[in-house]
């Protein structure tokens, strides 16, 4: 995609959203560091049902360290890797204790050294807690990033370092949202909802996923031509000369 291409994509995903945010529930920088970690490899609604009664009693790394592991466990017991996810949820808020008076720090280096946080989630938290211009690619990003031909790259840092470059302003601050979104309803992993997609003319991707309605009838059509093909077979055989 070229710049005007770039600039047309966000200015259509803005237009139908304009204040895209994060479907993660929480209070406060500190609840929301914590659901992103709690939201590796799970869905935000699942997080959100684990961390609507957690955060009604918990809303600082005190309060978690007071509540401790075995009672952190059992509280998010329903989220995939709820034991490690539990260690070190305990742990990163033991250490913004020790080394942050508590608070979450704005950094991207400092995030990245609390246990469980890496690179994707350091970059949810300076943008949706602290409004930093940041990209965290996630699985969708990375997806409609490669997809679409915006951002394309191999693995999640080179699609973060393109979108860098390629995201005009005024669109930098709540790309990353528009694009998760965007992925997670509409350019979907199994079966892309092109036709609806408000930036289908833009995109590269090939072939275009059809209405449902035209799918049904391309599918009837080739079962149609598949069971006329066969009865031709058939008929082709029963008149076949046999051999003396
Ligand atoms: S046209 Fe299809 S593949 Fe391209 S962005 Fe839209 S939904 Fe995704």
């Amino acid at each position: 995609m070229n710049r005007d291409q770039v600039f047309e994509f966000f200015r259509r995903l803005a237009e139908e959203n304009p204040s895209p945010t994060t479907e993660l529930e929480y209070d406060n920088a500190y609840t929301l560091l914590v659901a992103v970690v709690l939201s590796a490899q799970a869905t935000d609604a699942g997080v959100n049902i684990a961390t609507k009664p957690l955060f009604e009693r918990v809303k600082t790394p005190e309060q978690m360290v007071a509540l401790g592991e075995e009672q952190l466990r059992d509280a998010i017991k329903t989220i995939g890797l709820f034991n490690t996810k539990a260690r070190n949820v305990i742990a990163l808020s033991e250490d913004l204790i020790r080394d942050h008076q508590g608070q979450v720090p704005h950094t991207r280096e400092e995030l990245e050294k609390l246990p469980g946080v890496g690179r994707k989630t350091a970059n949810v938290v300076l943008n949706t807690a602290f409004s930093q211009e940041t990209f965290a690619v996630d699985t969708h990003i990375f997806r409609v990033c490669n997809r679409t031909g915006l951002a394309p790259g191999k693995d999640v840092l080179r699609v973060e370092l393109k979108l860098e470059k390629a995201v005009p302003q005024p669109f930098r601050l709540n790309a990353h949202h528009w694009l998760i979104l965007h992925g997670r309803y509409i350019c979907k992993a199994r079966l892309p909802e092109c036709w609806r997609c408000p930036v289908i003319d833009l995109c590269r991707y090939k072939p275009k996923t059809l209405p449902p309605e035209e799918r049904a009838k391309a599918r009837s059509s080739a079962a149609r031509s598949a069971s006329r093909g066969k009865s031709a077979v058939r008929t082709a055989t029963a008149r076949k000369p046999r051999t003396p």
